[in-house]
């Protein structure tokens, strides 16, 4: 019999095992909620990036239903050719409205948005900058672009602006941060960033994924936030986080998105949005717009919880955002954690290295709007009780 050429990959399966990091998929049995069915046990859920609930919003079912029995279940090809349908520009429209950009294009996914514009905008001859702890489909597209690829330390803009200013004044420089840092929840030095790339001329670039729908008015994202409109070249953002559905944009300069139309390599080769997935995104444009306050409540339940959790003696590390880390340090412990949670009634991922630091290694918790202070409460006494039996408070 013939061997197997992928029998490598048992062996670092193995390994991963060996080191307590290897993990099975939770399974969600019904739908994504606060309080959800997951593996068969009833947990309150404290892993999912739902945060003002619209993943289960009346208003979006509905459009997304009428939109499935008017336009049908898929857009049948890619944008470029015969899959731009009205209610994909009718989203673009909106938002960018929402973002106070001249244009918007919308793509499959955030990770399409980043990794797609990044290639596609900077080619080899090209440097990126970009803070240590930038999201994975900004270093791929970088490294897809094949852009010399340069790191900063972690929102030190000073840094960044020494490696700026080594370079050559002519050559092409983007300067990359997102909005807020997935794993620990911090902001990024957007507004020093900002002012370093107008001074030295670069290409400034914000990945909001995590800040739309839940910083800046009516969750208009971190540029509102810190108030740097004009001054953010690219914007990223998702419609799979806080907007509930799936998809990602980039939001800029009617130049850029034309551009991103004719180079963008996800935009030109991989089919759109299904007419139902953008008809729940507007949707959900219209809340934010309409119903501001489920974002209020979001930061009422986030003030609440993390003070819980600091008030308990958790590490929760430089978190000012709904993302508060809980973090454990070694990789098997974060799992052991995790699992001690769950067996307890709360879900709460484990996150180790690659994703984080091999000595930062953490379970990540993310309150939503739609979370009950009972359930909140709740969290926190077995998040007391599971950290003494572990010895993982301070
Ligand atoms: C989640 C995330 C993305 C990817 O967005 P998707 O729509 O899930 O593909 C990109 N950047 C950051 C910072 C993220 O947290």
């Amino acid at each position: 019999m013939r061997r197997d050429p992928l029998s490598f990959l048992a062996s670092d399966l193995d390994s991963l095992k060996a080191q307590g990091l290897y993990r099975h998929l939770r399974v969600l049995e019904g739908e994504q909620k606060p309080k959800a069915s997951v593996d068969h046990r009833q947990v309150v859920n404290l892993s999912s990036n739902n945060y003002l609930g619209l993943t289960t919003h009346p208003a979006l079912r509905e459009r997304a239903i009428e939109a499935v029995r008017q336009l049908g279940v898929g857009s049948g090809s890619v944008r470029s050719i015969a899959g731009t349908m009205a209610i994909h520009l009718e989203l673009e429209r909106r938002l960018a409205e929402f973002k106070k950009t001249e244009a918007v294009v919308v793509f499959q996914s955030g990770f399409a948005a980043n990794a797609g514009t990044v290639a596609a905008v900077l080619s080899k001859d090209d440097v990126v900058v970009s803070d240590e702890l930038n999201h994975a489909s900004i270093i791929d597209g970088a490294r897809l672009s094949r852009a010399t690829i340069k790191v900063f330390p972690h929102k030190d803009a000073d840094a960044a602006r020494r490696i700026l200013q080594e370079l050559p004044a002519g050559q092409r420089k983007l300067l990359i941060t997102d909005g807020v840092f997935s794993m620990d929840g911090d902001l990024g030095a957007v507004p020093a960033l900002c002012a370093i790339a107008e001074e030295l001329g670069c290409i400034m670039m914000v990945d909001d994924a995590h800040a739309s729908g839940v910083f800046g008015r009516n969750g208009r994202g971190t540029i509102d936030h810190f108030d740097v409109h004009g001054r953010v070249d690219v914007q990223v953002g998702t419609l799979s986080k806080a907007i509930g559905a799936l998809g990602g944009y980039v939001a800029g300069s009617r130049t850029l998105i034309e551009f991103l139309h004719h180079r963008a390599r996800p935009f030109l080769f991989s089919t759109s949005h299904p007419p139902a997935v953008a008809a729940a995104c507007i949707a959900a444009l219209d809340v934010l717009e309409r119903e501001p306050e489920i974002i209020d409540r979001l930061w009422e339940n986030t003030r609440f919880f993390k003070s819980g959790l600091r008030a308990l003696g958790f590490n929760t590390g430089p978190s000012e955002s709904p993302i508060t880390p809980v973090i454990a340090g070694d990789g098997a412990l974060a799992m052991k954690l995790s699992d001690r949670l769950f067996q307890e009634g709360v879900f709460a991922q484990g996150i180790a290295f690659p994703t984080v630091a091999r000595d930062k290694a953490r379970v990540r918790t993310i309150v939503t709007a739609t979370h009950t202070r009972d359930e909140l409460q709740f969290a926190l006494d077995v998040f007391a009780k599971v950290g003494g039996e572990l010895g993982i408070l301070l």
